[in-house]
């Protein structure tokens, strides 16, 4: 075999090998079904469609088509709206739409800020500040870990923004949008809510329903905690025709011109198991976020939000300053096959020397696991973090752990050979 082929499909091999023995904890990650994944192998990903179905810059996307009205049809649905787009290629691809849509150079957006959480395509230098958007950051209850509702009503009546954005990529709590309603009023400003990280948990009757509770449109990735390809969308209810048709053509010819055709036909794969397994699911996720993060305090570790139950999401954020902080942390949980990031915390002041550590249970939960898991999962997280054990022989009761949890669960196939095909070398 040609030298550079035989060493990628090695690698490849090797990573499957590393995860099948692994605790996958990346808040923003999670495992498609085999089904989905099947998709992601068809013809479909050699194609190319342009426009809206029925209404194509190229011949040969007449089943093409087919799917894309179902994959559309089964998003309004899940999602209770008038409107989806299904052809964005990923959540931050998504957001350029609403740049494109919503705001011109110079606009003013309010959001979240980065060391509170926000997403880098949401910040200065990322695509809002290369779309010239100024942008203005909401007062944060770090206590609380949210955006603190009087100052951000305040802010809004008083900058009165083109855009007013939220969600985050450290979202722990619900945004409180119909706290916000009045302001946005007076503010006369278009609300956009990004559901990136919670997609698969609004989807699932979970944390909260932006585009029911005041947001205009909804971005989001689909393979956080929805868990499907690696994807976008595009979701409004607006029965205000000129604000769709604006959104649909910075859709295309905007951001996208091919829209991944694999990857939407894994998209409308995932729909069609959320529908009947959705509301389990994200019911399970954050069953085990609160487990795991109730097992983690006991154990010594500082969970932030104690107060306030510690999440209502997915996801659990950490303070492990006192053990090193998270780069140390996070390396050491590497090497114990428990896979996770480190991350800013709002009081941190040094972005190369952050002290916090996420975690997300969705791709666990996806494997099976439950309250139970979450607590072993705790007992791995602190023999590394706080006891230093030597991470290689967590490692070894880690896999060992995994062993009984290497299925996809909450999706039409459970058929453990045809996850292995797809999972392991
Ligand atoms: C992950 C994330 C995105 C970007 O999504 P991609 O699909 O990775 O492009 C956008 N916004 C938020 C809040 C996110 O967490």
């Amino acid at each position: 075999m040609n030298e550079d082929v035989a060493f990628i499909s090695e690698q490849v091999d090797r990573h499957h090998a590393w995860f099948s023995k692994s605790l996958p904890m990346i808040a923003s990650e999670n495992i498609i079904s085999p089904m989905a994944r099947e998709m992601l192998l068809t013809d479909f990903g050699d194609r190319y469609a342009e426009g809206l179905p029925h209404e194509r810059y190229y011949q040969g996307n007449t089943f093409v088509d087919e799917v894309e009205d179902r994959v559309v049809a089964l998003a309004k649905k899940i999602f209770r709206v008038r409107h989806a787009d299904a052809r964005l290629i990923s959540g931050t691809v998504a957001n350029m739409a609403v740049y494109f849509a919503l705001l011109e150079p110079g606009d003013i957006m309010t959001s979240v800020a980065l060391s509170h959480g926000a997403h880098i395509s949401s910040a200065k230098f990322g695509a809002a500040g290369m779309r010239g958007v100024n942008n203005v950051n909401y007062p944060f209850d770090v206590e609380r870990m949210n955006i603190d509702v009087d100052g951000t009503a305040k802010l809004l009546r008083l900058v009165r923004p083109k855009v007013a954005a939220f969600g985050q990529s450290v979202f722990l709590f619900p945004t409180p949008l119909k706290e916000l309603r009045d302001a946005f009023q007076e503010a006369g400003c278009q609300v956009w809510y990004d559901g990136a990280h919670v997609l698969g948990l609004i989807a699932g009757g979970k944390f909260q329903d932006p585009l029911h509770e005041g947001a205009d449109v909804l971005t989001g990735s689909t393979h956080k905690t929805l868990p499907g390809p690696q994807h976008g969308i595009l979701l409004s209810d607006s029965q205000d025709e000129k604000f769709i048709k604006r959104l649909q053509r910075a859709v295309f010819p905007g951001v996208v011109s091919n829209h991944h055709l694999h990857a939407m036909a894994a998209l409308g794969i995932t729909l069609a198991e959320f529908l009947e397994f959705g509301r389990d699911y994200a019911a399970q996720i954050v069953r085990n976020s609160k487990a795991l993060a109730q097992a983690l305090h006991e154990r010594g570790i500082k969970v932030l939000a104690e107060k306030y139950g510690f999440t209502e999401s997915h996801a659990v954020a950490l303070d492990v300053a006192a053990f090193g902080g998270g780069a140390k942390v996070a390396a050491d949980l590497e090497r114990a096959n428990i896979i996770t990031n480190k991350n800013l915390l709002p009081w941190d002041t040094s972005p190369v020397k952050p002290s916090g550590v996420r975690l997300g249970t969705q791709e666990l939960t996806r494997l099976g696991m439950a309250e139970a898991q979450m607590r072993e999962v705790a007992d791995l997280f602190a023999r590394v973090a706080v006891k230093g054990d030597p991470p290689e022989r967590v490692a070894a009761d880690v896999a060992k752990m995994r062993k009984d949890f290497n299925t996809v669960h909450y999706c039409f196939s459970k058929d453990a050979e045809a996850h292995r095909r797809w999972r392991i070398a």
